[in-house]
């Protein structure tokens, strides 16, 4: 039997945290105990956010951690054709179609739904898709597209858990309220998710089922923050014939006000916690690994 391969899947849009360090020293303990793989992803289709020098950051803080990974490392933003042709194979089952509204537009159509009471949001609090662009017709949709207008690849969700009745996961770590085991994906509870953008091939969700399939990941461990993302996971490759991993959620840092660690907030940066003077060993010790 080949064995396990681990991923740590860090954004390039700021820097390492004690959650990352957390995360990725679990992967790469996992990796080691189990005589697996540990690989590292660059998650940088963000063009917007996504910056070189915290991609050096990310390489530098992981190296100091002593965490050790292969090479080559994949940089999502190298690799925008394989995430096309999944789009392409979603698109060939009508499960695609393109919706024009700004955020700005949306948050309005929100706000009128809501008049006649609360309207749906993801697990993330966000409100689901309340626009109308999936039944516009294919002459419509081809004038909105010919006045250059920008657009959101969207999925059609109900038609799209048709085709992928009664799908779950192994979680072999846990949910926010306990959850393990064979968990019931409920990818119906994110709307109509967008999978691309007009000048992106792919959203977050696409890339990273292609790439968890394309680099043969076995178990995906990561924070408990993308639990419910894994309906949505779980669905993709169903629907991309891409083979199942096991999932290993884990728990979230948090600051001593009881909020999830961010990027911006300093005093859990590993960049600040080693110009202060803090070792590897004491970084396992503080994130409960020691
Ligand atoms: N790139 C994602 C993040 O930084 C993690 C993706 C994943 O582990 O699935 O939050």
């Amino acid at each position: 039997m080949s064995p396990p391969v681990f991923r740590f899947a860090p954004s390039p849009n700021g820097y390492l945290h004690l959650g990352h360090a957390y995360s990725a020293l679990l992967n790469s303990d996992r990796a080691r105990e189990t005589g697996g793989r540990l690989l590292l992803r660059i998650e940088d289709i963000d063009a917007t956010r996504c910056r070189p020098e915290y991609e050096t950051a990310i390489y530098e803080d992981l190296a100091w951690l002593g965490i050790a990974w292969e090479t080559p490392v994949r940089r999502q933003s190298e690799h925008l054709d394989a995430y096309r042709t999944a789009l392409d194979r979603l698109s060939a089952l009508g499960l695609v179609y393109p919706a024009f509204e700004s955020r700005a537009e949306i948050a309005r159509l929100v706000k009128a739904r809501e008049a006649d009471g609360p309207w749906p949001r993801d697990p993330d609090g966000v409100p689901l898709y309340p626009g109308a662009a999936r039944s516009l017709s294919a002459d419509e949709r081809d004038r909105l597209i010919d006045t250059g207008a920008p657009y959101a690849l969207r999925l059609d969700m109900a038609a799209a858990c048709r085709r992928a009745v009664g799908l779950s996961w192994n979680e072999l770590g846990e949910g926010p309220d306990g959850e393990r085991g064979v968990v019931p994906a409920r990818p119906e509870a994110w709307g109509d998710v967008i999978v691309a953008r007009k000048k992106t091939p792919t959203s977050y969700h696409l890339s990273v089922v292609v790439d968890d399939a394309l680099q043969d990941i076995s178990e995906i461990v990561r924070g408990q923050d993308l639990f419910h993302a894994t309906s949505v996971h779980r669905l993709l490759q169903v629907l991309l014939h891409l083979p199942e991993p096991v999932y290993r959620h884990h728990g979230l840092l948090r600051d001593e006000r009881g909020r999830k660690l961010s990027k911006s907030t300093s005093s859990t940066g590993l960049r600040e916690l080693r110009a202060g003077g803090a070792t590897p060993a004491g970084i396992r010790r503080l994130v409960g690994l020691g």
